[in-house]
């Protein structure tokens, strides 16, 4: 691929404590996991880095606490990061480092360029306004004042993520599950923003429920064009929607490459116990 990465990460640490001499290295014999016993710091993620291009779905597979939400929310800057660097091509900001910008730069930036998906659809709604409100709370953050606008915005994206348009005036507090998250994927794509990050967005879902989910997401992808972080602790979701993939581990990334090569050939331990146990 010759073209530029959209999204370039570039060592992205975030911990909590300080760090000691005896951790600081980065395969520091110390370490229990991504704990320093002696300092007490955790490595929630540890020096990740990656590229996400435009139109890719990238998958980012790993065990609970591996730190894939950590990074996620890293990402969104729903976290202080501790350390490391993000670029995004084709903005304002091109050539900047975007951690290092300002609160109102960064909440210009989630706005417009960035939609979240959380695992819980709590943080992404708000389950006391209705449905159609959620998508007008978002598209007035970005700026936007005209309500017929904004209605059509949303009932076109309710047909995409099919919540039936009777419904969109209801509160999601009263949608299943299913539902909910499909109301979290049309908030999240209001702004018509380039980069989506979803997150372990099928996870306790029924399996039919799921399938129904990640089949919306992979009409989207297609639909949109916009480009995906899909996070799941689970290698069959990644599987069916990722082009891509980086294995996490214990906060660090222990292998990355096109999802089919990780599939027949997994080089890490751990990776190969994934692969088998979807067999
Ligand atoms: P995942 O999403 O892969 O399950 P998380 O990103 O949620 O993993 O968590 C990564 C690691 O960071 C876990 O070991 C978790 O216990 C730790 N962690 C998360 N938040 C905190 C915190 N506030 N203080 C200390 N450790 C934390
Ligand atoms: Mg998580």
């Amino acid at each position: 691929m010759f073209e530029q990465p959209l999204l370039q990460v570039k060592n992205v640490t975030k911990k909590y404590g300080a760090g000691c001499q005896k951790c600081a290295a980065l395969h520091s014999e110390v370490m229990i996991k991504n704990y320093c016993p002696v300092c007490r710091t955790v490595y929630a993620c540890r020096d990740v880095s990656f590229d996400l291009y435009s139109g890719e779905i990238l998958g980012i597979v790993g065990e609970s606490g591996s730190g894939k939400s950590t990074l996620m929310q890293c990402l969104y800057f729903d976290l202080e990061t501790s350390s490391g660097e993000v670029y995004m091509e084709s903005s304002e900001w091109q050539g900047e480092n975007l951690f290092y910008l300002s609160a109102k730069q960064k909440r210009s930036i989630r706005n417009s360029k960035f939609g979240m998906v959380y695992q819980n659809p709590i943080h992404g709604l708000k389950m006391e306004y209705s449905a159609i409100s959620n998508i007008g709370e978002k598209l007035i953050a970005a700026g936007n004042r005209n309500v017929k606008e904004m209605e059509s915005i949303g009932n076109t994206l309710f047909r995409e993520v099919e919540i039936p348009l009777f419904r969109s005036k209801e509160k999601p507090l009263h949608f299943s599950g299913g539902m909910q998250q499909r109301v979290q994927i049309a908030k999240a794509l209001s702004n018509n923003p380039p980069i989506l990050f979803l997150d372990e967005i099928t996870t306790g879902l029924d399996l039919s429920v799921q399938a129904n989910v990640l089949d919306v997401i992979k009409n989207i992808q297609v639909e949109y064009g916009v480009s995906m972080i899909v996070v799941s602790h689970d290698l069959a979701v990644i599987r069916m929607l990722a082009d891509r993939t980086l294995v996490m581990l214990d906060g660090q990334v222990i292998e990355k490459g096109l999802t089919d090569q990780i599939l027949e050939d997994p080089q890490h331990h751990f990776t190969q116990q994934l692969v088998y146990s979807l067999i």
